[in-house]
């Protein structure tokens, strides 16, 4: 096989490093800011080496390699985000399998992830999820969609909303990069003068780092960083 797991190990310590270093940089406490190890793609043994060096928190994007992973690795105690494109007729396994979704930006998928969330699980973590660069082929509420979704997310019983998730178009530079997780901390930020408590702003990936910690993220999503390129989907 000629998948390199070889330096994972060096890899999670290096994004635990840069982690600490732009949280430094931007005066956060580090421990403020969490990390998702984003696995798409990546096989079982890939995460059973990542939980091995500490890592906990696993996203994944699509659900049937997702649940076939979870399988695989029930002996460990990992918290599971799924964080791709969610179609409404698909809602029941994630709302059984994982503790976070975040990539909510629809009334009727909240609804049935609520309806579907067993009694038995605490309540499903939630992000809305939030077309920031407004780019027409990207999912996403609008800003303008923003405060009546999550209003009305807020009040369905088995979700637990926490906050907001972006992935902005691509951009060079820290400063080009800043502004789009500002608006979705500014975005999170009214949310919450209007009553909502939400503490999550999940943004930043392998590129943008830093630029979402000086923004104030709470959790970003770090896939190649820790392992490598991801192979083709088979
Ligand atoms: C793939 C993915 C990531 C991780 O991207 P990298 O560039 O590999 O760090 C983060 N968030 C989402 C929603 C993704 O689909």
């Amino acid at each position: 096989m000629t998948h390199n797991l070889d330096n994972l190990h060096a890899r999670l310590a290096s994004v635990r490093q840069s982690i600490q270093q732009a949280a430094e940089r931007h005066q956060r406490m580090p421990e403020t800011v969490a990390l998702l190890a984003v696995s798409k793609t990546q096989p079982a043994v890939a995460i059973r080496m990542a939980a091995a060096a500490g890592q906990r928190r696993f996203g994944e994007n699509y659900l049937q390699e997702a649940l076939a992973k979870m399988a695989e690795l029930g002996d460990l105690e990992l918290e599971w985000h799924f964080i791709g494109p969610l179609q409404s007729n698909k809602t029941r396994p994630v709302a059984e399998h994982f503790a976070w979704v975040h990539s909510v930006d629809r009334l009727k998928l909240a609804e049935r992830l609520s309806a579907q969330r067993p009694d038995a699980l605490p309540p499903l973590n939630v992000c809305l999820q939030v077309n920031i660069s407004a780019e027409a082929s990207k999912s996403g509420c609008s800003l303008a969609e923003l405060p009546e979704l999550a209003r009305a997310v807020a009040t369905l019983p088995r979700l637990r909303l926490r906050g907001l998730m972006a992935i902005p178009a691509p951009a060079e530079g820290l400063a080009q990069q800043r502004q789009p997780f500002r608006r979705l901390r500014e975005a999170l930020e009214q949310l919450n003068a209007t009553g909502l408590q939400l503490d999550t702003l999940s943004m930043g990936m392998s590129d943008d780092l830093e630029a979402a910690i000086a923004e104030g993220a709470t959790l970003v999503r770090v896939g190649s960083a820790i392992f490598g390129a991801r192979p083709p989907r088979a």
